[in-house]
């Protein structure tokens, strides 16, 4: 579904990305794990065009989209919920969903995708009318993952959606990223600094070290892995 070939991108003079390969089939759970500026971020904004990558190619379902609009990537099929959530703080919950399906050709399917996202997250539904920026950090991430649900995508990119949260809250979201996987069967690109709960609901996963792709495997093999055990789970 989703390739990508020896990316290299920059922020001015200094290389983030050095030749990053990856790619994730239809249907999988794929997550990126990796240190404090590993390049985790700046490989999911490569890959929706925010920070567009110097050379190397990204293809998406057989397309090129390399150094194509952001906007043209999400029309595309492809979501990403940024890093810190990045809601709308002034709209309601109802009107931060609605900005999520503003690219939509199919406007008579928005209903059913609102009632989707309000069942999935119940509190949302509570909270429709309330401002974003009232919420708790932890449905924040919620309204962030519906907003991006709102684009109907094929694939998710979430940027540590874990970050910040209360272990109850981070359960929470892990589940239901499963569930958008397994009932939605939206493919999801998953970064996280949380490696152990991340490795327990992908299918495979990578590991980044300095802007390079050092490792790659199925998330179970990860997990047994004793560099990977010291470096990323606690030991
Ligand atoms: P984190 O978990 O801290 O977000 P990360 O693995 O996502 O880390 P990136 O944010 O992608 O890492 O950063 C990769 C490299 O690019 C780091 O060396 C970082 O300092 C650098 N970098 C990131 N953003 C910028 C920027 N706006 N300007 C200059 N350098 C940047």
């Amino acid at each position: 579904m989703l390739k990508l070939e020896n990316i290299k991108t920059y922020y001015g003079n200094i290389q983030a990305l050095k030749g990053v390969d990856i790619h994730i089939g239809e249907g999988e759970i794929i997550t990126l794990i990796g240190a404090n500026g590993a390049g985790k971020t700046t490989t999911l904004m490569s890959i929706s065009g925010i920070i567009p990558p110097r050379s190397g190619k990204i293809k998406f379902l057989d397309n090129d989209i390399t150094n194509r609009a952001p906007n043209h990537i999400v029309s595309m099929g492809i979501s990403h919920v940024p890093e810190g959530r990045h809601i709308f703080p002034e709209l309601t919950v109802r009107e931060n969903l609605d900005m999520g399906a503003f690219l939509r050709k199919d406007k008579k399917n928005i209903q059913k995708d609102l009632k989707y996202v309000m069942d999935l997250f119940p509190i949302l539904k509570k909270r429709s009318r309330q401002a974003g920026g009232t919420l708790s950090g932890g449905e924040q991430q919620m309204l962030a993952i519906s907003r991006a649900l709102m684009g109907r995508p094929r694939l998710l990119l979430l940027d540590e959606p874990s970050l910040g949260l209360a272990p109850i809250i981070v359960q929470k979201i892990f589940e239901i990223i499963k569930e958008i996987n397994s009932v939605n069967k939206t493919t999801i690109f998953l970064v996280e600094q949380n490696a152990n709960q991340a490795l327990k609901i992908a299918d495979r996963g990578y590991v980044m070290e300095n802007g390079q792709i050092t490792l790659s495997d199925t998330s179970e093999s990860l997990l047994a892995n004793d560099e990977v055990k010291n470096a990323y789970l606690g030991g």
